[in-house]
């Protein structure tokens, strides 16, 4: 897939001075529900109304969603706010009945991302329509699944895309939900410059107190926009009631996110300098906290090291390290110099980690 210009059209058609706002409920659950928080959200930055219909669950058992009854009130909602509508589909069936009620976007969720066959499907049955289609991340890491899900779209005609980074799951415990995995939508954002990305802090979060931070960092990174699940009544809500808030909420989070409008060289120099500023934010974290994780290792060491008492530097295995760090550093246009001066303050810390519990009772 080419970097295409026609795939940014669709978002531009908008004519929004801020970023592209898709609220709305996890789910639809009545009809006096989907009609209440469409009516909150109009005349709000909100342009398009999400509900989904049809739940992917991760256990049987859950609330899988009310079905096709739901497009109804959707359409209803549609025609009483003006608000574009979206929903999720996960098969073909899905897609028909979609494109019956004439749903505006549809987005392919983070459970079927994974699956090319899925994916296909789904776009097979997009062909010759010009639905506008989000994709969701898959759930785990991948940006190659993430890409070749837009791509199969792409090829099957449909031109108004974009991607919705959802987050990640992952195995260690965070306070995210889904960890976000900041690099994957900015190695995405640099390799397809044109290709709209909004961001999904709701699902990232799992949680209503992170959604502000979340929100600012796409912003900052230069995302086009946001996904933010919104229900009158979130501790009730029939799925996600703990990331959920109320319409009023929503707006008041907007009014608070400082948004870049690029208006002219000055602003747009600014806007390139924060997004890389913010990239760098994101890194540094990472490697402080790469640096944390491998502290706890050499305290682990140290530990082992107590029980059978042994000296806390071992010089022979300490040198092996240092050559092949420098080997590996040259590869990725790092000095030796660099690469020494880091690894002698690392391997400082460790071993005052380390002589920290040898000597503790
Ligand atoms: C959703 O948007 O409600 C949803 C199910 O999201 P995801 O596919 O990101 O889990
Ligand atoms: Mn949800």
């Amino acid at each position: 897939m080419k970097n295409k210009k026609e795939m940014k059209n669709w978002l531009e058609e908008f004519k929004l001075n801020h970023p592209l706002v898709i609220a709305g409920p996890c789910s639809a659950e009545t009809e006096e529900q989907v009609l209440k928080i469409a009516h909150d959200l109009k005349d709000t930055d909100v342009s398009v109304y999400r509900a989904g219909i049809w739940k992917p669950r991760t256990r049987p058992g859950m609330f899988e969603g009310v079905g096709a009854i739901g497009l109804k009130w959707l359409q209803k909602a549609k025609k009483e706010t003006g608000l574009l509508i979206a929903t999720e589909v996960a098969n073909a069936s899905h897609v028909k009945l979609a494109l019956e009620y004439d749903v505006d976007i549809l987005w392919i969720g983070a459970r079927s991302t994974v699956s090319p066959f899925i994916v296909q499907e789904i776009a097979d049955a997009l062909n010759g329509t010009d639905k506008i289609v989000l994709v969701k991340n898959p759930v785990n890491p991948d940006l190659s699944l993430w890409l070749g899900g837009v791509e199969r779209l792409y090829s099957a005609n449909i031109k108004k895309l974009g991607v919705i980074h959802r987050g990640f799951s992952t195995y260690e415990k965070s306070k995210y939900r889904n960890n976000p995995e900041w690099q994957l939508p900015i190695e995405l954002q640099n390799r397809f410059p044109d290709l709209p990305l909004i961001c999904d802090p709701s699902h990232i979060a799992g949680r209503r107190d992170i959604l502000q931070e979340i929100s600012q960092t796409a912003l900052d990174l230069n995302f086009d926009g946001l996904m933010i699940e919104t229900h009158t009544d979130p501790d009730n809500a029939w799925s996600d009631a703990a990331q959920q808030i109320t319409p009023k909420t929503l707006v008041e989070m907007m009014q608070e996110l400082k948004t870049r409008k690029v208006t002219n060289k000055e602003a747009d120099y600014n806007n390139k300098l924060n997004t890389l500023r913010t990239q760098i934010d994101v890194i540094d974290h990472g490697l402080l906290e790469t640096l944390g994780k491998r502290m706890s290792v050499a305290i682990k060491i140290g530990g082992l090291k107590k029980q059978k008492n042994v000296a806390v530097l071992q010089t022979k295995r300490w040198n092996e390290i240092l050559g092949k760090m420098i080997l590996e550093g040259e590869q990725k246009g790092l000095s030796e110099e660099f690469v020494l001066r880091m690894f002698k303050a690392i391997h400082q810390e460790s071993i005052n980690h380390q002589e920290k519990v040898i000597n503790s009772k």
